[in-house]
């Protein structure tokens, strides 16, 4: 049960920030100042990024691609992989030259990472150059943190072991498109033994469903058409609040809302996926026909070692009951391999669960252990090697899959969104459908932004291609 309430930051905490980004606008006036974010990890650091880039902008900062053009360089960071942490600390090394030539570069360091106990005393000794750490919970004292950092010779450090309030109407510098990010909540209370999100992003706090509507409402009138509901675990939304306001409500209400025409969501924590969630997915005309269901193992015996609190058979209910009700849905998830102790059986259950469901795709990753985590700490750590040998069978088992469900598409007609000319495909345009497959296609005008019919004439293991029709 949680009974912790969301907190708003208080409008006095909120004019000090506004009163540093003034500041800092004053201070950086006509100097042309530029910015650079690196941002690792999930879509919730990603939107992170938008709100720090929204307060940059506010403060006159201007964006740049080039690393040597920038005044200003922030590392947002992300902790819930090994190779992500490593990459960091390789990246913030080699500024050492930058900053020997540029003294008055800023090197900013924020994000999930520093939240973890002792990254921020080993950046301030490993890389004393650094002039700026701050952790997740502070977001919003960016602009002050910003001001500290560029007045001062010392490292500015403030990471705060409380998880944050909920602070609204900080900017946000989104990128130009069709689709946007809204956060609906922060943090995480199921405390996966693997997972470090629940220590360095803290517990659940839902916003209230008036700022998130009034949110989506103005994107719609932005000229957004698809919005992109986050959290760590959306299906809780709400549990926090004073009155009895769910995820199903939310998109029930989302639904009504004018200019946006497709709603998404991640991530969905099984045990939480209601039927009164299943049931308004089904009713809403917006919400995308799409689901990412995290399984992350087959096998019952490591899915409690995992605490992840339900077991294959719920899991394999849950899947019928949602394609009973939403028949063509599509299915991903995220699967884990070689998490401690996992044999060969548990191993082959996970490849059968995948048979069973059929995903249309699935992010997949080697277990990797994260200090201050139970699973860290569990005998029968996986040989690497046969981490990776699993990891192939299961890319290849549901490559095949993904392909032979994409071959069915063969033919048929989708409504695709489209967010402009393909990247990697000359002359062709890109979108996605509802069930989110990318689609390049050709068409004979520019219809970015709009909603048109493709029809699939090629598809792939990963993509489709098709012509508008
Ligand atoms: S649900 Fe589990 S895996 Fe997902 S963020 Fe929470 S603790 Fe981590």
């Amino acid at each position: 049960m949680n009974n912790r309430k969301t907190v708003k930051i208080s409008n006095e905490e909120i004019d000090q920030q506004i009163q540093y980004v003034v500041d800092i606008n004053k201070m950086i006036k006509n100097k042309g100042f530029k910015y650079h974010i690196i941002t690792y990890g999930c879509q919730m650091n990603v939107h992170d990024s938008e709100k720090l880039a929204g307060m940059l902008s506010a403060m006159g900062y201007t964006e740049t691609s080039e690393l040597e053009d920038a005044d200003l360089i922030l590392f947002n960071t992300c902790c819930v992989r090994e190779n992500a942490e490593n990459k960091v600390y390789g990246n913030v090394g080699a500024l050492y030259p930058n900053k020997q030539r540029n003294p008055n570069l800023i090197i900013g360091i924020c994000g999930c990472m520093m939240q973890q106990s002792d990254a921020a005393s080993y950046i301030a000794r490993k890389f004393p150059f650094v002039d700026l750490v701050f952790g997740t919970h502070n977001l919003h004292r960016f602009p002050k943190l910003l001001f500290d950092a560029i007045n001062s010779k010392e490292t500015i450090i403030e990471i705060l072991d409380e998880e944050g309030r909920i602070v609204e109407d900080v900017p946000i510098k989104r990128n130009i498109g069709v689709s946007a990010w809204t956060t609906i909540m922060y943090g995480c209370n199921n405390f996966c033994s693997y997972c470090i999100v629940p220590y360095v992003r803290g517990r659940e706090r839902s916003r209230q469903p008036s700022d998130i509507i009034d949110e989506v409402r103005r994107l719609g009138q932005e000229g957004y058409k698809e919005v992109t509901l986050l959290g760590q675990n959306v299906n809780s939304y709400g549990k926090d609040l004073d009155n009895p306001y769910y995820f199903p409500n939310l998109l029930m209400d989302l639904d009504k809302i004018h200019g946006i025409e497709r709603i998404r969501f991640m991530t969905s924590h099984p045990k939480d996926l209601s039927e009164e969630l299943i049931r308004a997915m089904a009713e809403s005309s917006k919400v995308c026909e799409h689901l990412h269901l995290p399984i992350q193992s087959g096998s019952n015996r490591i899915l409690k070692a995992m605490n992840r609190r339900y077991n294959r058979e719920k899991y394999l209910e849950l899947i019928d009951r949602v394609r009973e009700q939403i028949p063509d849905i599509a299915i991903t998830t995220d699967i884990i391999v070689g998490f401690p102790g996992e044999t060969e059986e548990d191993f082959a259950d996970t490849l059968d669960m995948v048979e069973r469901v059929r995903y249309d795709s699935a992010f997949t990753f080697i277990y990797s252990p994260r200090s201050g985590t139970p699973a860290s700490k569990m005998s029968e750590q996986i040989d690497d090697n046969i981490k990776k040998e699993r990891l192939q069978i299961l890319m290849s088992v549901q490559d095949r899959i993904s392909k032979e469900i994409n071959e069915a598409m063969y033919g048929k007609t989708y409504e695709v969104l489209v967010e402009g000319l393909s990247k990697n495909k000359e002359d062709m345009y890109t979108g996605r459908t509802r069930g989110n497959k990318l689609v390049n296609f050709t068409a004979s005008e520019d219809v970015t932004g709009k909603i048109v019919k493709v029809k699939i004439t090629q598809p792939k293991t990963w993509t489709l291609e098709g012509i508008m029709v």
